[in-house]
């Protein structure tokens, strides 16, 4: 299973695709792609990554800031349902997700009181809807997602992404991440073979920290939300 986000000057979808197809030899049930323009384009299935290709609509999903994922389902059978990204009620949030939320069931039953429905079984699925409470309250985009995410417990490499947004948000605790700095934009994905074509400076996050990525430029926080000086490192392999 893997991740892979970009935002910058390329059409994202290019991008998350040659991504995900770089993080197939992880094993995986479904892919998936959320790009951000004036509305979220979502597209999502069950099967491998030519599954996907086929039910995208040809040229239409031109967006510069998106998210991608193939799965490897622990809650809820593979699906198109289940298949990441999922998304909040109203399909302004879009959220992928590796590693297993173990407190999903409390926070679930918790928002469907509070009007929630869910279309799958997933543990992820609560993600967007806890991001969608928080905007409600008022927070803004990253303190929202920076608040859903400290309601978890478990393992996650968690990303977002927003309508009409160009920022990419993420955080990790016991899964993997790692953020690419490209010439043309910024990246982050499960492992660096999903941008190495692109480039090859890194800044791998550590447990417990948060990165908001757009297309100027990364920032990498702590969990008080205080900034990380972060080493940008080189690789020196190519694929
Ligand atoms: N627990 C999540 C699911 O079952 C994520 C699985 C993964 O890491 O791909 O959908």
């Amino acid at each position: 299973c893997g991740i892979i986000g970009y935002t910058g000057d390329s059409t994202a979808l290019d991008v998350l695709l040659t991504g995900l197809s770089s993080l197939e030899y992880r094993g995986y049930d479904s892919a998936g792609v959320a790009v951000s323009d004036t509305t979220l384009s979502v597209h999502k299935c069950e099967g491998e990554l030519s599954a996907l290709k086929a039910v995208l609509p040809d040229g239409s999903v031109r967006g510069h800031t998106g998210i991608g994922h193939t799965r490897w389902s622990t809650h809820g059978p593979p699906s198109n349902v289940n298949a990441h990204p999922h998304t909040d009620c109203d399909g302004q949030i879009a959220v992928v997700h590796n590693g297993i939320i173990e407190n999903y069931q409390a926070l679930r039953h918790d928002l469907k009181a509070r009007g929630h429905t869910f279309d799958g079984e997933t543990d992820t699925e609560i993600v967007p809807h806890l991001i969608e409470e928080f905007l409600a309250e008022g927070a803004d985009q990253e303190t929202a997602f920076r608040q859903a995410i400290d309601r978890l417990k478990g393992s996650y490499a968690i990303a977002a992404v927003f309508t009409a947004s160009e920022t990419v948000y993420a955080a990790r605790h016991e899964s993997p991440l790692v953020l690419g700095i490209g010439e043309d934009g910024h990246y982050l994905a499960s492992d660096v073979p999903a941008f190495i074509e692109y480039t090859n400076q890194v800044i791998y996050l550590n447990d417990g920290e948060f990165a908001t990525i757009t297309p100027d430029g990364v920032t990498v926080t702590d969990s008080a939300g205080i900034v990380v000086d972060a080493p940008v490192e080189t690789i020196l392999w190519s694929p």
